[in-house]
């Protein structure tokens, strides 16, 4: 038989551009899986961060690799045990990320993005998105997206960008409603959709979003916020936060960014009994001051992704038009020029790779 080939953006080396490479399309081992065609793949600055080489000891990986976890598409081919009640070629679906065992305590929970063996798309032994198809080892990963007209572009970046604010803001919005304050910190892939979650979940509450490029809070504006806040503006942020929350500070902070920079401008932030959520990891280390954490019992969590009934709640949101994706297209041929504009905080909302 002729071994088929397809085009893939791979690390060959970290620290150096994807390399546009011919590999065989992937084939079906295996009665669950599920081969589909990729339609789009959000850019997360995660990928950055891996491109970079941040997180080889952290997620040791054998070279090359395709990466790309944020992806929609089209099933193209399902194995022997999938049922076709659940999938059939053709059908849009977004792909769930947390690629879990299933039998461990984290996915029994229902939290198989935790898995103590987890195996996420571009980030462990298989290949991820930026690629004409992706062998996807269990259709249990697959959310069918029942509303076709929905392009996979909108989708893609549910699966992360969308979900990871989603699971970290349900889990303070019994902190949040009339008289509270939430504040998104970074404005980005992550923040254009918190600061949605923040209105829609928020009961009222004021949502502040705060970054240090003007363009990404003019998207917060159109995204629902409230008030919007430039770090790098120089001027007093607690002074600022002081007026909009009559001298509470905030209740909530949700950090996207997780640059030491961030985290000490949140604990600067929070008021009395308020909670920080993380869940950028931009940086390496937070200096948190001992007395005010204590004295003000501050709150501090953070937050992984999100789990496969949480996406699907996610992709209701998108299908109901409760949220938006603010997104920027670019072909695969264009991807090396995608990760430089992401890398210099160019692009605005996500950018989404289109193969
Ligand atoms: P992004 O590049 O799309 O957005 C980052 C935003 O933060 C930009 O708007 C940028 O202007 C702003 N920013 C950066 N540094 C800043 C600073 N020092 N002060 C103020 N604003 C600043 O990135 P993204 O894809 O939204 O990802 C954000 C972070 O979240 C990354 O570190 C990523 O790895 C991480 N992440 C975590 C999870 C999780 O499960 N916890 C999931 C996805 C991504
Ligand atoms: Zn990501
Ligand atoms: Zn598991």
């Amino acid at each position: 038989m002729v071994e088929k080939s397809i085009r893939a953006a791979r690390i060959l080396e970290y620290g150096k551009p994807l390399s546009l490479v011919s590999v065989p399309k992937p084939r079906i081992c295996r009665d669950e899986e599920v081969i589909v065609r990729v339609g789009a793949v959000g850019l997360c600055h995660s990928d950055l961060h891996l491109l970079n080489g941040e997180w080889k000891s952290i997620i040791p990986l054998d070279l090359p690799k395709t990466p790309g976890h944020e992806i929609a598409g089209w099933v193209e081919e399902i194995g022997k045990s999938v049922p076709t009640n659940l999938l059939t070629p053709g059908d849009l679906v977004a792909i769930f990320g947390g690629w879990g065992c299933g039998i461990c305590f984290y996915c029994k929970q229902g939290n198989e993005q935790m898995c103590e063996s987890a195996k996420w798309p571009g980030l462990s032994s298989y290949d991820g998105g930026f690629a004409e198809y992706i062998l996807v080892p269990s259709f249990r990963f697959l959310v069918k997206v029942q509303d076709t007209s929905i392009l996979p572009e909108k989708i893609a970046p549910l699966t992360d960008a969308g979900l990871t604010p989603y699971r970290a803001i349900k889990k303070v919005r019994h902190h949040l409603g009339p008289g509270k304050s939430i504040g998104i910190i970074g404005v980005g892939g992550l923040g254009s959709y918190g600061v949605q979650y923040a209105k829609l979940f928020g009961a009222g509450s004021k949502v502040v979003a705060l970054d240090r490029s003007d363009k990404k809070l003019e998207l917060a504006q159109r995204c629902g916020a409230d008030h919007v806040i430039n770090l790098s503006s120089g001027e007093s942020i607690k002074e600022k936060i002081m007026n909009i929350t009559s001298n509470k500070g905030m209740d909530v902070i949700l950090d996207t960014v997780g640059a030491e920079s961030t985290i000490t401008d949140a604990i600067r932030m929070i008021g009395k009994g308020g909670t920080i959520v993380l869940v950028g990891l931009m940086g390496n280390m937070g200096k948190i001051p001992v007395a005010p954490f204590v004295i003000n019992e501050v709150k501090m969590f953070g937050s992984l992704w999100g789990n496969f009934n949480e996406l699907k709640e996610v992709i209701d949101l998108q299908v109901q038009g409760k949220i938006i994706s603010n997104i920027r297209n670019f072909k695969l041929d264009y991807i090396n020029e995608a990760i430089e504009m992401l890398k210099n905080g160019t692009i605005v909302g996500r950018g989404v790779i289109v193969p």
